[in-house]
């Protein structure tokens, strides 16, 4: 992605900021290409913002904040109400935009677009997900209760690889929990985003409570230090997590940062061979291995180590293609820069002594010769220092560790620093609950291969895959998104009111 000052009459669209309700050019200096990894069609020039672009975004939520916060919860849900039928209506059109920018098979985009939907959809229950308790009589006439309320400002900074989910997973639940946000979309993918932005002012979001500007580590710097930002989002790498949350939260903000993964699946030797391996091989290179739930490493216990042909076999039947092409099932990686690191990965794995059983690399997508595109790659026989266990890969690539027991792999999965998924195929109850038990990840499936939760629940993650005790979406995000005030009361009834019965109340 080429980084240059924006050309005065391009004919290539921009990508327009939303401040105050309204969709209007960025001043920014800097200026980068949005490209279609498929084709490398430029698609749209996207605004580098600086921190006087993020200060009218956030003063502008600042000032809508002091209205927004006292509209009635109903009229909020129904503003999500409206949202989720837009998004309903709009889904070919946010799915064909997403896969042309972000590269994923249209399947998959609908299914990126879908997984936001639900959180919109959960978003609309804010009524009873916002309740106080009370706790009558907790001294004589004298009672405590608590109430959830916003917070103000909140600011959601979002990763390239889910433009749709993950954009729906905060700005939604952050603004009907009576917030105002300012979101700073992936500069690799922002066009979905914005989509989702001129949808959320169709539904009657009002000006200023939702906000979205552009850019990169100017503009994120920005949003984590500006004095009226109460609370950061952020999902992403593990280094920019790590910055984020440390900058955030030095200038007093709350903070949850999701971050990166290595995602184990457990192959037990009991295992339904098929069910467990077309999982395996679904997880591991879907999306071109672009999920931070993908499955990364399989981890093959005893016996099971015999069916690392029949996962090679599987693999090589896997489509690669444009995700546009009907019957495709992994698309380009986002960037030729995201390639040839991976390229570079693979080298170092042949060089490390890990055992290439299926190489990806430079296949021939006929009609998309300039794609990102990389082909299942798969190694076995690696080792826990080697490069290619240690890095997250985020490509189409699978690596194998043979182990002989259930115990060894928990240690192995422990030791990771990741913690985001997880899984066990098996046949035994008794190895999933051991499993469940003492594995230290987040999100852990049993014979599931991507186990992201439902939004009911929230989004976790363990170790060095999350920072902040919060997860996005579900009850948490509620938590995170809302302040809670204790009250305790105590009225005077006129009638009853004697010096003798109010001296006596005492909170002992
Ligand atoms: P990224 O960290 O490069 O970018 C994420 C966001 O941070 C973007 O908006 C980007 O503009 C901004 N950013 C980039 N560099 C920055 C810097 N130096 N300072 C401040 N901000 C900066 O991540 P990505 O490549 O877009 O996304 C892939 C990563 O996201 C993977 O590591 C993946 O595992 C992770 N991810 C995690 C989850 C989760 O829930 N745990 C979900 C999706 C993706």
């Amino acid at each position: 992605m080429a980084a240059n000052p924006q050309p005065k009459s391009s004919a290539v669209p921009t990508v327009k900021l939303l401040i105050d309700g309204q969709f209007v050019e960025s001043k920014a200096r800097e200026w980068r290409d949005v490209v279609n990894p498929a084709t490398q069609e430029v698609l749209a020039r996207v605004p580098m913002c600086g921190a006087d672009e993020v200060d009218q975004a956030v003063q502008s939520a600042a000032a809508a904040f002091k209205t927004w916060r006292n509209v009635p919860i109903a009229a909020r849900a129904r503003v999500m109400l409206k949202l989720q039928e837009l998004i309903r209506r709009d889904m070919k059109k946010l799915a064909a935009a997403l896969t042309r920018e972000q590269g994923k098979t249209l399947p998959d985009a609908e299914g990126d677009v879908f997984r936001g939907l639900e959180v919109v959809e959960h978003a609309c229950s804010i009524g009873t997900l916002t309740l106080g308790e009370i706790a009558e009589n907790v001294a004589g006439g004298v009672d405590t209760y608590f109430i959830r309320q916003p917070i103000g400002v909140c600011v959601g900074i979002t990763p390239f690889n889910f433009p749709a989910m993950i954009p729906l997973w905060m700005f939604p639940m952050a603004i009907v929990c009576g917030n105002t946000f300012v979101l700073k979309p992936s500069e690799q993918d922002p066009m979905t985003p914005m989509l989702l932005a001129e949808l959320a002012i169709e539904a009657g979001v009002p000006a200023g409570v939702l906000n979205v500007v552009h850019g990169g580590k100017e503009s994120v710097d920005a949003l984590c230090v500006h004095p009226e930002v109460k609370a950061v989002s952020f999902v992403g790498s593990c280094h920019v997590g790590d910055h984020v949350y440390k900058l955030s939260s030095h200038h007093g903000k709350r903070a949850q940062c999701m971050m990166g993964a290595k995602n184990h699946a457990v192959i037990m030797p009991d295992a339904n061979k098929e069910q467990s391996l077309n999982a395996l091989v679904g997880a591991g290179f879907g999306a071109a291995g672009q999920r931070c739930m993908a499955t990364s490493v399989a981890v093959m216990v005893g016996e099971a180590n015999q069916w690392i042909p029949d996962i090679v076999a599987k693999a090589k039947t896997l489509k690669l293609n444009a995700g546009t092409e009907k019957g495709a099932d992994l698309g380009p990686l986002i960037s030729k820069q995201a390639k040839e690191r991976i390229e570079g990965l693979i080298e170092q794995g042949v060089k490390e002594g890990a055992r290439l059983e299926l190489d990806g690399r430079h296949p021939k997508v006929p009609g998309y010769e300039n794609g990102n595109f990389m082909a299942p790659t798969i190694f076995s026989g690696v080792k826990p220092h080697h490069k290619v266990y240690t890095t997250e890969i985020f490509g189409p690539v699978l690596v194998i560790v043979s182990v002989d027991t259930l115990d060894e792999a928990i240690e192995l999965i422990n030791a990771n620093p990741y913690g985001n998924g997880t899984g066990i195929f098996t046949q035994s109850g008794a190895a999933a609950r051991k499993f469940q038990n003492e594995v230290d990840v987040g999100q852990v499936g049993i014979n599931v291969p991507i186990p992201v939760p439902v939004p009911y629940f929230s989004f976790t993650g363990s170790r060095g895959s999350k920072l902040g005790d919060l997860g996005p979406y579900g009850k948490q995000v509620v938590q995170f998104y809302t302040q809670v005030k204790t009250v305790t009361a105590r009225w005077f009834d006129d009638a009853t009111t004697s010096p003798g019965i109010h001296t006596t109340i005492s909170l002992k």
